[in-house]
């Protein structure tokens, strides 16, 4: 039996790897589990999994779950009991999928104490990416993309990086592809979360939206496959079909092809080294038909190349990009501002950092305390 944390288990990663180990009752035990505030989802989850441990983000959502919760399961709160469930050690495998930078002390806690580390919460190494990856090979952890791109890139390089020339990760474009510039003035938080193929949670909806997820998977596959910034490239692919590329000396170039479905992934980094069923179906090539390749804009979508200039910038620049891009996609998804201010509160604040390269991480926590309050003065400025 597999012992499994799961972070951020009322999120739809957190939904989909219970989906799949649903599938495994007699394989894979969810031994903790944490979410922000929801204690209400964080109760049905408690009587239908029994965890040892349930941990809320959130000192009151505990002991709202604490006073209801009649399973033999201790409640805890905050950041430190994030920390010991994804280290603790009777756990095997950790699922990283909280939101934001808030899922980065968690994901290095377990990467220390040497755990499997299925990582979605690409913001961990987008914010700590040097810190992280040296914490992975120094403690023999096992790191394991739960990115849709970075899985296929994973999984197209299991022979090995012999010969590698570049990889290319897919982008569908998001919800707005083909509209026009000037069309996207007044976007609204609903219209910029209706994904056309992948469901998931409002802030990642909105990076898609922007490209700014994208722009971090980029940093994210900078980190995880240890390559120099120009070995990186983006195509849209509107179908999201073709989940990501790699290009080999030879001409040969690898995809690796799927329903667009999280499942899929889960189910690959819970599996491995074997391949598990996932609940998803195999695709219809034909049905599918035809699948279409674009070069991205990368003036509607200044947010990818925004990432662009922060890797090739480096160290702080990275960290960031990525707190503007939390605080003004936050303020986009309350109203505060308009969709196409979020590049350029981004911009802004990159420009008004001091950059560095931070060594430690508490240098790391404090640029990004420093660049939130940065990009909220701007926007401040705005209303
Ligand atoms: P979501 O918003 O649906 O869920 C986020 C989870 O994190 C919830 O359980 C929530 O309670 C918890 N959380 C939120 N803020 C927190 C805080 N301050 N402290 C502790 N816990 C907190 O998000 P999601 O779509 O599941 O995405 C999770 C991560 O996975 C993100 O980093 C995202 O970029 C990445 N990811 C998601 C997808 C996808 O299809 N949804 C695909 C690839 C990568
Ligand atoms: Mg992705």
């Amino acid at each position: 039996m597999i012992n499994i944390t799961i972070l951020g288990a009322t999120g739809s990663i957190g939904k989909s790897t219970l989906a799949v180990i649903d599938l495994y009752n007699k394989d894979f035990n969810v031994f903790a589990i944490s979410a922000n505030t929801d204690h209400k989802q964080m109760l049905d989850l408690c009587n239908k999994y029994h965890p040892k441990y349930a941990v809320m983000a959130d000192a009151d959502a505990a002991e709202k779950l604490a006073s209801t919760v009649s399973v033999d399961t201790q409640v805890l709160s905050g950041t430190k009991a994030l920390d010991d469930i994804a280290s603790h050690t009777d756990t095997d495998y950790v699922m990283a999928a909280i939101v934001g930078s808030a899922g980065m002390s968690s994901a290095l806690a377990a990467a220390k104490a040497g755990k499997r580390i299925m990582l979605a919460n690409k913001e961990s190494l987008v914010l700590a990416g040097d810190i992280f990856i040296e914490a992975v090979k120094t403690n023999n952890a096992e790191l394991i993309p739960v990115d849709s791109e970075h899985s296929a890139v994973f999984q197209c390089l299991q022979s090995g990086t012999s010969g590698l020339n570049k990889i290319q990760l897919t982008a569908s474009g998001g919800p707005f592809l083909h509209t026009p510039i000037e069309k996207l003035k007044n976007i609204t938080p609903d219209e910029a979360c209706a994904h056309p193929n992948w469901s998931m949670g409002r802030k990642i909806s909105v990076d898609s939206a922007t490209m700014m997820n994208k722009g971090l998977e980029v940093i994210e596959a900078y980190y995880l496959f240890n390559l120099d910034p120009g070995q990186i490239d983006v195509i849209v692919h509107p179908q999201s079909i073709v989940h990501s590329s790699v290009y080999y000396q030879d001409g040969s170039t690898l995809s690796q092809l799927g329903n667009p479905d999280m499942r899929t992934v889960i189910a690959y980094a819970l599996g491995y080294p074997q391949r598990i069923n996932s609940g998803v179906s195999a695709i219809n090539l034909a049905k599918n038909s035809p699948l279409e390749f674009y070069q991205p804009d990368l003036d509607k979508f200044a947010c990818l190349k925004l990432a662009f200039e922060a890797l090739n910038k480096g160290g702080s620049a990275m960290g960031t990009i990525n707190a503007a891009n939390e605080i003004a996609v936050d303020n986009f998804l309350n109203n505060k501002i308009k969709f196409l201010d979020i590049p350029e509160v981004i911009e802004k604040t990159l420009d008004a950092s001091i950059h560095s390269a931070p060594l430690s991480l508490k240098e790391i926590v404090d640029n990004d305390i420093n660049s939130r309050q940065i990009a909220q003065e701007i926007i401040n400025s705005y209303v």
